[in-house]
């Protein structure tokens, strides 16, 4: 059994799965869990293997300590790493820019390459990189592969990757529309065509990726022709703590009016913003809580959210010019039959009935839940990040 190690660099965490590509969704996980507090007092490591979590304190006071006792921890649930054939390691990176198209195997140079793009993703890379570096000095006999979250829509069309501002001084400054959430959205896209025994090359899919990051994409003939994240992930749907799309002139009003400084207005517009501005919480499920109590505060979120959601998933059939499949991903895409009814609902008419029944569920395998006489089929089917990018890594291992 060949496994990868899987590893999610942030600038005080470090989520990490070992994992079996071989396998499907939660079998393939081998072992899993985080590092988090790095760098600050009091730091917490933990593992979950075997349906058994460990979790220990201890001042954490680098990535490098903190892989330690990662490794550490295999050994004290008995998995020792050298036992396990690990081939590969895969890194998560948010940005790959206009450098990276494909997953790349790391070495000195790519290390360089994206932390160049540090101007992009000021909070991730550089911190992709951290975690890149110390893996390499654990863990340096296996290839380290970049999986980037941006890659599948490097080739977006110039129509939805273009921003109409002054071309020199978005060439000067590498702006464009990036996407992000890359890997869900062509994991799962590329598993509708297989599910449903279509041909990829007639396909035309619409695939909300709904977390505590959301993000829509238009997919023809398996390439993505838009998507609804931008240069950062900030644009697009309403998530957990992110606006999405705005008039980029709050921006301008509240730095004139309000003497708040751009550090301030990033803070504002992708920490405390989105479904936590409106109603105290990231969480979907205080949010049903809410709806279950006929809070109007709740239902305007509500309203607020299905609202954006509908509104692109209209643009996006104009854009594919008619429709065949609905797609649902992710935390609440796959767990809130009711936020994905009303997201479809009333929409008859363009040739999309939910089936009810066959919605009311939590799913955790592929469905499909709209009615068989609907012209679109609406589909939920849930993603795996971690599972994605060890594929991705395993295709560079000796
Ligand atoms: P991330 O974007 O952090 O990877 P996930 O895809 O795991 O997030 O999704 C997290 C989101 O899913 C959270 O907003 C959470 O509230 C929501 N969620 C999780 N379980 C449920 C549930 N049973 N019903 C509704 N929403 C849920």
């Amino acid at each position: 059994m060949s496994t990868v190690f899987v590893i999610n660099s942030g600038s005080s965490s470090i989520k990490y799965q070992l994992i079996n590509p071989a396998l499907e969704g939660k079998d393939a996980v081998v072992a899993s869990g985080m590092v988090d507090q790095i760098g600050l007092q009091q730091g917490k490591y933990s593992i979950k293997h075997d349906g058994e979590k460990i979790e220990h304190q201890a001042e954490i006071p680098d990535h490098a300590v903190g892989l330690q006792l990662v490794i550490d921890l295999f050994n004290e649930v008995g998995l020792n790493l050298d036992e396990q054939d690990v081939v590969a390691v895969g890194h998560r990176v948010v940005q790959g820019g206009n450098l990276f198209r494909e997953p790349v195997k790391i070495d000195d140079t790519v290390i360089e390459q994206i932390a160049s793009l540090s101007p992009l993703a000021p909070l991730h890379n550089p911190a992709h990189v951290l975690g890149m570096k110390v893996a390499r000095d654990l863990l340096p006999d296996i290839p380290h592969v970049a999986v980037f979250d941006t890659a599948f829509f490097a080739d977006l069309p110039d129509a939805s990757r273009i921003y109409p501002i002054p071309q020199d001084i978005a060439e000067k400054y590498a702006v464009r529309r990036y996407g992000a959430h890359g890997t869900s959205h062509q994991y799962v896209s590329q598993q509708v065509p297989r599910l449903l025994d279509r041909d990829p090359a007639t396909l035309r899919q619409i695939i909300f990726h709904l977390g505590n990051g959301a993000s829509a994409s238009a997919i023809r003939g398996g390439k993505p022709i838009d998507t609804s994240m931008g240069l950062t992930p900030l644009e697009g749907l309403v998530m957990g703590t992110r606006c999405g799309d705005i008039d980029a002139s709050v921006v301008f009003h509240l730095m004139r009016q309000g003497g708040y400084t751009v550090d301030e207005m990033d803070t504002m517009f992708n920490r405390e913003s989105g479904v936590k501005a409106m109603i105290g919480s990231s969480d979907m499920r205080d949010l049903d809580d809410l709806m279950a109590a006929h809070d109007p505060v709740g239902q305007r979120c509500w309203d607020v959210y299905v609202h954006r959601v509908k509104r692109y998933l209209g643009a996006y059939m104009a854009e594919l010019g008619g429709l065949d499949v609905i797609v649902f991903t992710a935390g609440i895409g796959e767990k809130s039959p009711e936020m994905r009814f009303s997201c479809l609902e009333g929409l008859e008419e363009l040739g999309i009935e939910v089936d009810e029944k066959a919605n009311n569920h939590r799913m955790s395998t592929p469905t499909i839940i709209s009615t068989p006489t609907s012209k679109v089929t609406v589909m939920v089917v849930p993603t795996n990040e971690e599972l994605a990018i060890s594929r991705h890594a395993l295709q560079f291992a000796k």
